[in-house]
């Protein structure tokens, strides 16, 4: 029987029976489940019960609103496998994968819990004789987020735990790839005690979106995908007055120095360039190795210790990443494999064709590792987002910072040596949002802030954390004076001193 994933509306699970379309499970390449896509009737719906709820939730106190999320956090544990179950049948990621991203997803909500120490304010007194002035941070109203596929419970939690505890209401319009452990996990606030219509969700495609983006009542949009859709989201919600946040597609580099520990890099970037099938936003999809003896040892070991990974089902948890997540991806993957081969690059390891026993319908790639690859292929230039690590031979650390900076993206990148002058230097010049010494994936924790740089992040704050709670605020400044009773001061036409 097919399964209809709908929308959460109010505190209502409804099906507006307008479109739908077929979730796959990547691993078997099968659907049993069909997502229903919002008409921009139901956005509104969505809007307007978020508008609604907007007032008296505005007007909770901030430690009220903090003790929904204490509860939604013990119930997100509580209901840990059955996400992560969730995640690997839409997703196809593997169990303990999975239990990392819904970890991350939770840190974020325990910073929400944070709530009343983050939105105190700044205070002076006796700014004047007298006069007392103080800044608020108040809530915008409804906001809107618009997620990726690839971390279906944990890019959500960038956003609205935090807009919420800060009073405003929100609609998610999750991925349509993945949408039933989001739905899930927004079910559980009301159990936590959220009010109806705080937490909505509409599930749906760009007719969706598009209402999100132009109904004058979303005050603001976070976005998370890829670059061309965050360029669009960007300029359409700034031309529409809103604040906005887009955080886009990457394509991360890894310097490896000619002193760098090479058995322990390799450790490092199998997991960073193969784990989640290399479908992150901060995986090291390009290993620069500094001269000819760091790129020759580094490949050796690096292949002898790719014979060694395992690619299959989510539900094995000795398997280290499963598919792509679809069809159409698993092919443009491969189609990246086959024109750097094209364009002259070696093909080390070839994952194009991988055996998975039981699973010969599922979206596999194995993981594969491409040699000599330069910066005109196109391997090089686009985001491929899959299991596919490629090295690139260059003669100085100055050249390989040179073509890191000189890539579209700036998301994350990473060095491996053992040299803190190099490192230092490295991570002062580098145009790069997120920076690794020695450490591959440098995703900022819940109480820093998440955003790349150059073509990665549209907008002027980044994800969560600090600048997190500037986004979903806006700051009012009151000045007070309080004239002892029958004191008149003149009238003063020069500017207050
Ligand atoms: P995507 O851009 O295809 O989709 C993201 C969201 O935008 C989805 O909700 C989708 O329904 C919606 N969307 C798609 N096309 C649209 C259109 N024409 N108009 C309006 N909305 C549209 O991205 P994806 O494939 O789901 O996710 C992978 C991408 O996300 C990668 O590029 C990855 O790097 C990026 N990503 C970035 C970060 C980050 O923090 N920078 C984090 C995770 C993922």
């Amino acid at each position: 029987m097919t399964n209809t994933v709908g929308h959460l509306i109010n505190g209502e699970l409804i099906n507006d029976n307008h479109r739908s379309q077929a979730v796959f499970n990547p691993a078997t390449g099968g659907s049993d489940t069909q997502v229903a896509l919002a008409s921009k009737q139901t956005v509104e719906q969505a809007i307007s019960a978020a508008q609604a709820a907007f007032p008296e939730w505005r007007n909770t106190p901030p430690m009220k609103r903090a003790r929904v999320m204490f509860r939604f956090k013990e119930l997100l544990e509580k209901n840990a496998d059955t996400i992560c179950q969730l995640i690997g049948k839409e997703h196809g990621k593997i169990s303990h994968d999975a239990a990392g991203e819904l970890q991350r997803g939770i840190e974020n909500v325990e910073f929400a819990c944070s709530a009343p120490e983050l939105l105190k304010g700044e205070h002076s007194r006796n700014v004047g004789p007298g006069i007392d002035s103080w800044s608020e941070f108040q809530a915008l109203g409804v906001v809107a987020g618009i997620t990726p596929f690839n971390f279906p419970a944990m890019v959500p939690m960038w956003m609205f735990p935090l807009a919420i505890v800060c009073g405003n209401t929100f609609v998610l319009k999750p991925s349509e790839r993945d949408p039933s452990s989001t739905l899930y996990i927004a079910q559980l606030l009301k159990e936590a005690g959220l009010p109806d219509g705080v937490m909505n969700i509409v599930n749906g495609d760009k007719e969706a979106v598009d209402v999100l983006l132009t109904d004058e009542r979303v005050k603001a949009v976070s976005f998370v995908g890829s670059t061309p859709i965050a360029e669009h989201i960007y300029a359409t919600a700034s031309a529409n007055g809103k604040r906005c946040q887009a955080l886009g597609g990457a394509k991360n580099h890894a310097i490896v120095m000619p002193d760098a520990d090479i058995d322990n890099a390799v450790n490092q970037l199998l997991g960073a360039a193969f784990g989640s099938s290399g479908e992150r936003c901060m995986a090291l999809s390009v290993a620069v190795a500094v001269g000819d003896e760091a790129a020759d040892k580094l490949i050796t070991t690096m292949k002898n210790a790719m014979a060694g990974l395992s690619v299959g089902v989510y539900s094995d948890a000795t398997n280290d990443f499963g598919p792509v997540i679809t069809k159409a991806h698993q092919e443009k993957v491969v189609g990246f494999i086959d024109s750097a081969e094209r364009q002259g690059a070696s093909i080390v390891v070839d994952g194009r064709a991988p055996k998975v026993a039981g699973y010969e319908n599922g979206f596999f790639v194995g993981a594969t590792l491409i040699d000599d690859v330069t910066k005109e292929m196109d391997s090089y230039k686009a985001e491929i987002f899959g299991p596919v690590l490629q090295v690139i031979r260059v003669k100085s650390m100055q050249e390989a910072m040179q073509l890191i900076n000189d890539h579209e993206y700036g998301n994350g990148t990473c060095i491996f040596t053992r040299d803190g002058e190099a490192a230092r230097y490295f991570s002062d010049h580098i145009e790069v949002g997120m920076v690794g010494i020695n450490v591959p994936l440098p995703v900022p924790v819940a109480y820093h802030s998440f955003g790349g740089w150059k073509r990665s992040l549209f907008g002027d704050l980044h994800a969560y954390g600090p600048d997190g709670v500037r986004f979903y605020t806006k700051r009012k400044t009151i000045t007070q004076r309080w004239p002892s009773s029958g004191v008149r001061e003149g009238a003063s036409f020069s500017f207050p001193s």
